[in-house]
């Protein structure tokens, strides 16, 4: 497999799939969280620093329509140009031969939008349920390669750094790849970072090793602890999926979230951690509300003994304590899911609790932690604790399916994962 490191760039044309998905303020069109463009900035810059050119390509939202203003990349220009100087904008990405023809080493274009074309993603724009659908989508699907062919047209060689979006199966995330020989595709700094933390965390992990899994649902996250049960010494549960193990145990759960379609799933989970030797820790104690808001009467019980008309938001000091010797004892820890309803500060204790008890396995245990999916990132964030962790991951959905053993569509197009 090509290594961006020790590629030489000079003279050639190198077209760039990045994640510029950033989100924009309503009022003022700017850009109101630049990470993303931050992101891939060292790519870019290699490619430039050996005398390349670039040429940018990203979707962002979920347009409609071709072209959609509302969309327009043309609005992160100055976002970009911030830091990289001038760029080039090309308002078509299907029509930007002339452009890339004319680049001369050290410049840079920026594509519109890859997503006012639906063969970037290869599906129809209509409901599952209405008549012609399989129709469109095969013809999508051939149009898809043709779309993605033209984008490779414009360019030497192909570098994914959009990790986001690595486990779709689009036009310029995948499908472009097949028009590149072995020499001329290759992963970007940022995909290379992602994957070097994620496999270390899978096939490296130092013991002990701790995996936190919060969140809304079990079935969201069934998965990947799966997956970890091999790997973990630890599973820490948090989040509204506790209460769908502690119905299955028995509990009185009253109001909390439940999945009642996933109580023999969660007592086989338990069954195969105990088979596994796997130590899972689920809330002892809990912060309860009286109804789901964040000026919500609050009380505190055992999870396994919630008032009726209560439901558990948070988890509560007991909890916290345990969960934090456990997570500083760790030598690995991966967290992905928050412990509570951290959006309402009534309930983001046992989320900012955690936060910072994995802040301090890595600072005062010299544990790898590795924190993903977008909430838990978000905690991290939100207690200014980013710096503080081993890594950040750019990408939840992503993420969760490379932890989940899956092959992702980005990563195999380049490194030929089966
Ligand atoms: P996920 O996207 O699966 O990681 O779930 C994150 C969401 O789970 C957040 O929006 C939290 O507010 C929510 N959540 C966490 N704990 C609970 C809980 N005990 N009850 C209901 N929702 C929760």
């Amino acid at each position: 497999m090509q290594l961006i490191d020790n590629f030489n760039f000079a003279g050639k044309k190198a077209i760039v799939r990045v994640d510029f998905n950033v989100p924009l303020n309503k009022e003022t069109g700017e850009v109101s969280d630049d990470t993303r463009i931050r992101g891939a900035l060292p790519t870019i810059k290699k490619i430039i620093a050996d005398g390349g050119c670039a040429i940018l390509m990203s979707h962002m939202g979920r347009p409609k329509q071709n072209p959609d203003p509302k969309y327009s990349l043309k609005q992160i220009v100055p976002a970009i140009e911030k830091y990289l100087g001038t760029i080039q904008f090309c308002d078509d990405c299907m029509k930007a031969e002339a452009q890339a023809k004319a680049l001369k080493p050290g410049e840079i274009l920026l594509l519109e939008n890859l997503r006012f074309y639906a063969e970037e993603e290869g599906k129809p724009r209509m409901e599952k349920d209405e008549p012609g659908y399989d129709e469109a989508k095969k013809a999508l699907k051939n149009a898809q390669k043709d779309f993605a062919k033209k984008l490779a047209s414009y360019a030497d060689v192909y570098v994914n750094d959009a990790f986001g979006t690595a486990h779709r199966k689009h036009g310029s995330t995948a499908v472009i790849a097949d028009y590149f020989d072995e020499n001329n595709k290759m992963f970007g700094f940022l995909i290379n970072s992602e994957l070097k933390a994620m496999d270390k965390v899978l096939n490296e992990a130092q013991k002990p090793f701790t995996a936190i899994m919060g969140g809304a649902k079990v079935s969201d996250k069934i998965m990947i602890i799966e997956n970890l049960l091999d790997r973990v010494d630890n599973l820490i549960i948090g989040g509204g999926m506790t209460y769908t193990f502690i119905k299955a145990q028995g509990g009185k759960i009253g109001n909390s979230l439940c999945e009642d379609d996933k109580l023999d799933l969660a007592k086989e989970v338990l069954a195969k951690a105990a088979a596994k030797g796997v130590k899972v820790y689920i809330p002892t104690d809990a912060v309860n509300a009286d109804k789901f808001d964040k000026d919500a009467n609050t009380n505190i019980s055992k999870t396994n003994e919630t008032p009726d008309g209560w439901m558990g938001l948070d988890i509560a000091d007991e909890t916290i304590k345990t969960y934090s010797n456990v997570i500083a004892n760790s030598k690995t820890v991966l967290w992905n899911g928050p412990m509570g309803v951290f959006e309402f500060d009534k309930f983001a204790k046992g989320t900012s609790a955690v936060a910072q008890a994995v802040a301090k396995a890595t600072q005062e245990n010299g544990a790898f932690t590795l924190i993903g999916g977008g909430d838990s990132v978000a905690a991290i964030n939100k207690n200014k604790l980013a710096d503080k962790v081993s890594y950040v991951s750019t990408g939840g959905g992503a993420m969760l399916e490379y932890m989940e053993g899956k092959v992702l569509p980005g990563i195999a197009a380049i490194r030929g994962d089966k």
